[in-house]
């Protein structure tokens, strides 16, 4: 065997180590060998956009998932981790546009659909590639023989079989509706796409004209030429006598027809009191004018300006618009009031445009319609019942809630967008002779497009959504793996899934929509968990961001510290649906902490290996004469098996990780091998070597990298890889030890020596006598021990144990559990100088203590001081008064 060099080089070793994992074949659970009932695991990797690198989020996500991924195949499972991209229809097309504009400068119209759809596939091409790579680099072990993207051939018949199916089953329709129209991206937007911002808004109240009987209030008076309604409240006193009739108005030159109608949800106490009524403009206006019957007048067009037969007002942008009325009604002496007020204003999540409320016609998915194959239950009902029967769980569980409430309030969902890129519409119209579309003609809904030329494919793109709600069983091969409403081969195998494990902001967007359709498609939920991570911040708690400067590269963070560090620092300090600060400092902590377990791993590798690795004989063998320490370190190892096991069944990764580093770190390095350098038998070697192949299995799903690299140095090639081991057992343990043993007293002897030595610093080499007083039992059992509380970096000469007896003249003290421990200081330091030094030290002390208190009881300087400077104050008068305490005491325990 080779001697393995003194530091871990992760950059040296981690490609190799994923190269010959993927060689093995492992990732894929068909090559895994299993009997055929083992239980299977599946993840679905939410899939990431194709607009971006990789950044530290993914990598959290990564390792969370990579982390359940490989436990989970070390106990058993037939585990499977499908890996894909996302297109991210809107995303990717605004990301192709831009670049076009700033290196060619042409606009995607400029190009025409097709040869700008060439541009989006060049780009994603490369951006595709770029992004598998390094999802490889974190360590990740997915299935990559199961890869899939959202827009591939495959995704694409799923899509279009899911649109035909929704559309025969009469959930998917065809309506208009108001939609959130982003005029810049010419495209609707779902109502969670919309952003709001509160702003400052002027509130204008005025008359419609000198005609018409009282006034309205609105911030947007430029929508008021569609106004066909006026909505007062049934209560309201003031308006009571005009509902029901009708009045003909001339507004600023546009003629209107105004309906007087009733509505118990008008605010009485806003503005007037009276609401001016817009169907064609806002979503309430149009449920009135529903229930009213109201006419509907379109003013402001798609592109964000007014439409034509609106006057003079045509054609301008609706700010330029609002100005024009507003200087009218001034003029005509109608504008009443004008005041500020803060509203919200609804943006584009995507370019921050303000968004326009416009009717369009749109392909919807209704909500509502009950659904035979569901029990005659609607998608909605269906969707909230699964959770509500607890057949998918929430971690953590408060977000069952949010889920719940946004179902419930849920509205159709407007499936079309007016984009180029993504799966078009599978409807097709029909054209005439000349081209034109024949509106009065149904549509064609079809998996393939219709023979007859006279088709036009609808050409709008479907919501980005439609095809990632489907992630779940899209990858496992629907819709050929369904026939007859049975389940076949990986669908069969693998769905439900186990865990979506993704990031709480797409919770309503992608979660809800996943589970509505895979009901809908299979008639059971898509996983069984879902569990929710935060956002990943920088060490102040503020959003990374490119514009700001603090982001942190996660690649270049693998390029300098190894992925396992970065992988810890991800996992560690990460609470299920909270956001998490990261550092380079952290990153660089856990890199120490890979290199502690590379060398405690040689340590033992240089003295315990020599011989062969313990095969199961070994262990098997009746062992005698194991000590306090041994029986110690094995029944906390087996507590740490149970807990780490019972940890990550239930998602606490960061407490895991940690109580994985501290027994590693102070129980099994600092103590226990310590302890083996002085205390010699016939299993230490064995038991060191158990419990570090042991540590190694269970570290793997963490740190995967490190961990294998160890197991191969000690194995040779060939032997199997760690990514396939078992993971621990206890009964190996609990075979070799019967009983607890109490080896914490010992260890707070030593703990209590090596306090005295340094509160009374007495230096490094001295050698010390210990005098301890204590009872019979526990006497016994120092004794066994005093190789270890004489060497254990205690430095002890001699100790001496007693029943009882008075206190050693001018000796430290401590008391440990009933255990009196004395160590003489004669001869040691010189009593008589520290004494002194403390005096003065603390004759300065008390000085500066009362000058402190003086000053914060006066009364001006508590008045013209800062704050802060106060508070500072206060807190150094604390700290002052701690120490004078303690170098009281310690003068004290000097006096004898
Ligand atoms: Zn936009």
């Amino acid at each position: 065997m080779k001697d393995l060099p003194k530091i871990y080089n992760p950059q040296e070793i981690e490609d190799k180590i994923y190269k010959k994992w993927e060689k093995s074949g492992y990732f894929n659970p068909d090559n895994l060998e299993l009997p055929e009932d083992a239980k299977t695991y599946t993840i679905v990797l939410p899939p990431p956009n194709i607009t971006d690198k990789l950044h530290l989020g993914h990598v959290s996500m990564l390792a969370i998932e990579d982390l359940l991924i490989r436990y989970h195949r070390m106990k058993g499972f037939r585990t499977l981790w499908i890996p894909g991209t996302d297109h991210a229809a809107i995303a990717t097309q605004n990301v192709v546009e831009k670049k076009l504009l700033r290196e060619k400068g042409l606009t995607r119209h400029d190009l025409g659909r097709e040869k700008f759809l060439e541009e989006v596939q060049k780009f994603l091409e490369k951006t595709q590639k770029t992004i598998l790579r390094q999802i490889k680099k974190t360590g990740a072990s997915l299935d990559w023989s199961r890869e899939a993207f959202t827009l591939d051939k495959q995704r694409e018949k799923a899509v279009r079989k899911m649109f035909v199916d929704m559309y025969e089953a009469g959930i998917i329709y065809r309506g208009e509706r108001i939609v959130n129209w982003c005029p810049r991206c010419h495209s609707t937007l779902a109502d969670d796409e919309v952003e709001y911002k509160k702003q400052k808004a002027e509130f204008y109240t005025f008359k419609y004209s000198k005609k018409f009987p009282f006034a309205i209030s609105t911030t947007r008076p430029e929508t008021k030429l569609g106004d066909t309604a006026v909505a007062v409240n049934p209560k309201d006193e003031r308006y009571k006598k005009y509902i029901g009739q009708t009045f003909g108005v001339d507004f600023c030159g546009v003629k209107l027809k105004l309906k007087i109608i009733a509505d118990k949800n008008v605010d009485m106490d806003l503005g007037t009191g009276a609401l001016g009524v817009t169907p064609a403009h806002s979503m309430v206006d149009w449920q009135m004018a529903e229930k009213n019957n109201l006419d509907i007048v379109k003013v402001i067009g798609e592109d964000g300006k007014i439409r034509a037969g609106f006057k003079n007002y045509s054609g301008k942008t609706a700010a330029k618009a609002r100005g024009m009325v507003i200087k009218e009604l001034k003029k005509r002496k109608l504008l009443e009031k004008e005041e500020n007020m803060e509203n919200s204003l609804s943006l584009c999540y995507r370019c921050n445009t303000p968004i326009e409320p416009l009717p369009s016609k749109q392909w919807f998915v209704s909500v509502d319609k009950k659904i035979k194959r569901l029990g005659n239950k609607s998608l909605k009902e269906k969707t909230i019942e699964v959770v509500r029967k607890k057949q998918i769980e929430f971690i953590p569980e408060r977000f069952k809630k949010r889920y719940l409430d946004w179902m419930e309030n849920l509205r159709d969902w407007c499936i079309s967008r007016q984009i180029w890129f993504g799966h078009q519409i599978p409807a097709w119209h029909y054209t005439n002779k000349q081209g034109t579309v024949n509106n009065k003609q149904e549509f064609y809904v079809g998996v393939n497009p219709p023979e007859d030329k006279n088709w036009t494919q609808d050409s709008d793109t479907l919501d980005t959504w439609f095809s990632s709600g489907m992630w779940t069983f899209s990858t496992l091969g629907w819709p050929q793996n369904f026939k007859d409403n049975k389940k076949s081969g990986d669908l069969k195998k693998f769905h439900p899934t186990q865990v979506l494990e993704t990031g709480y902001e797409i919770l309503t967007l992608w979660v809800s929509r996943m589970v509505m359709m895979s009901l809908f498609a299979l008639n059971e939920i898509p996983f069984e968990k879902v569990s929710l991570h935060g956002m990943v911040l920088d060490k102040h708690g503020k959003k990374m961001s490119k514009s700001k400067g603090n982001g942190i590269d996660p690649l270049d963070m693998i390029e300098k510290f190894g992925a396992d560090s970065v992988r810890l620092a991800m996992l560690i300090g990460n609470t299920p649906g909270n956001d998490m600060k990261i550092s380079e400092e952290k990153i660089e902590n856990f890199r120490n902490f890979t290199n502690k377990l590379w060398n405690i791993n040689r340590y033992i590798d240089q003295h315990y290996f020599k011989h062969a690795f313990p095969g199961k004989k070994d262990i098997s063998r009746k062992i005698t004469e194991n000590t306090k320490a041994d029986k110690w370190i094995i029944n906390k190892f087996i507590e740490l098996i149970k807990s780490t096991e019972k940890d990550i069944k239930e998602h606490r990764f960061s407490q895991a990780g940690e109580r994985l580093k501290d027994f590693t770190w102070n129980d099994f390095a600092d103590w226990y091998l310590e302890i083996s350098k002085f205390e010699t038998t016939a299993n230490k070697g064995m038991f060191l070597r158990m419990i570090l192949n042991d540590l190694m299995r269970m570290w793997h799903p963490f740190i995967p990298f490190v961990t294998e690299s160890i197991w191969e140095s000690r194995q040779g090639n060939k032997q199997k890889l760690l990514m396939i081991e078992k993971w621990p057992t206890i009964n190996t343990y609990e075979n070799i030890i019967d009983g607890k043993e109490n080896f914490d007293l010992i260890k707070e002897i030593i703990i209590a020596i090596r306090n005295i030595r340094t509160k009374n610093k007495i230096p490094a080499g001295k050698k010390i006598k210990v005098i301890v007083q204590t009872d019979k039992e526990i006497a016994t059992s120092i004794k066994e021990n005093e190789i270890l509380i004489k060497n254990l970096r205690t430095h002890v000469e001699k100790l001496e144990i007693a029943e009882s007896g008075k206190k050693p003249k001018n000796s430290a003290h401590q008391f440990v559990a009933g255990i009196n421990i004395y160590v003489p200081l004669t001869g040691l330091i010189d009593i008589e100088k520290e004494k002194a030094k403390n005096k003065k030290e603390l004759e300065n002390l008390k000085k500066y203590a009362n000058g402190l208190e003086r000053k914060l009881k006066n009364k001006s300087f508590l008045e013209k001081a800062p704050k802060e400077i106060v508070l500072q104050g206060k807190e150094n008068l604390k700290k002052a008064k701690v120490k004078i305490r303690e170098i009281e005491k310690y003068l004290e325990s000097l006096k004898k």
